[in-house]
């Protein structure tokens, strides 16, 4: 599809990239909430084929992050309080699907003088939807952490109806087919090499029918400010599973070791008081 009805803005801030159906509001950076964002070209942006759609809507969101904030008794009180400003996000990604066929030589544990045996095997897998994240403001490691996306709902995408604004991916289909094998050998060794309880592994991978379609994960993105400073959070949209900067409260950790050390001495002295009752009257 053509990149009409759309318009597209970066953040000169964090250089996060958005588009969003033309004559949509763009006040702010959805990633640094910076307000210095400039239009930018839309000729040869790629579109995503499908999206998944938001199961989890703002509100729902929004308690998702007050449970977060109630959770531990070592965050701040005030953090209940804060004000989060959470906006809607498509995120891109890749999701493949393909054979991998693994040909591996190990050390296994056996009854021989060393206690290991050498073995050697190769094992097929077929797996699908795996994802590969093409964003550039949102880091892999978010992304692991509010992981799984149900691609069971896919809808086809149209740029000029998107129910959010969509960040624009960076990988290369390229780019996506080796990070998707990278993905897909690292989790195939892993599950060979815990299958045959191994010591060492070594081994070496086939890729075949692989396929792979860009398309776009439902996100909310926002900040809270809290003495000043802003803290991200992201939230997946279909799970409501949440990750973020949640600060620790020092005062009630101080607090607890105190506590702690009061009882550890009130122990203490307790027992040298019985010591020293026990030896006067035996
Ligand atoms: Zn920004």
């Amino acid at each position: 599809m053509s990149p009409a009805g759309l318009q597209a803005v970066s953040c000169q801030g964090c250089g996060g990239a958005v588009a969003m159906p033309a004559g949509a509001p763009h006040p702010r950076c959805l990633f640094c909430g910076s307000e210095a964002v400039v239009l930018m070209p839309t000729e040869g942006i790629e579109l995503p084929g499908t999206f998944l759609p938001f199961e989890v809507d703002q509100a729902g969101a929004q308690a998702k992050f007050r449970d977060k904030a109630q959770a531990s008794i070592w965050y701040p009180g005030d953090l209940r309080d804060a004000t989060l400003e959470l906006d809607p996000l498509l995120l891109p990604a890749w999701i493949w699907s393909g054979q991998v066929e693994t040909h591996w030589a190990a050390l296994v544990r056996g009854s021989t003088r060393s206690g290991k045996r050498p073995r050697t095997g190769s094992d097929t897998k077929r797996v699908r939807g795996v994802l590969v994240p093409s964003s550039s403001a949102i880091s892999r490691a978010e992304l692991d952490s509010i992981a799984p996306f149900s691609g069971a709902n896919s809808f086809m995408f149209r740029a000029d109806q998107a129910v959010a604004p969509f960040e624009l991916g960076k990988l290369t289909r390229t780019a996506a087919r080796k990070a998707a094998c990278d993905a897909l050998a690292q989790q195939h060794r892993a599950e060979l090499a815990s299958a045959n309880a191994t010591v060492s592994f070594s081994g070496s991978h086939l890729f075949r029918e692989l396929e792979g379609q860009p398309l776009l994960l439902p996100v909310y993105v926002g900040a809270y400010r809290r003495r000043g400073k802003l803290h991200r959070v992201v939230i997946n949209g279909q799970s409501g599973a949440i990750t973020g900067e949640f600060p620790k409260s020092w005062l009630r950790i101080g607090c607890a070791v105190l506590l702690f050390g009061f009882i550890a001495a009130g122990l203490g002295l307790a027992l040298l008081l019985l010591i020293w009752a026990a030896t006067l009257y035996l």
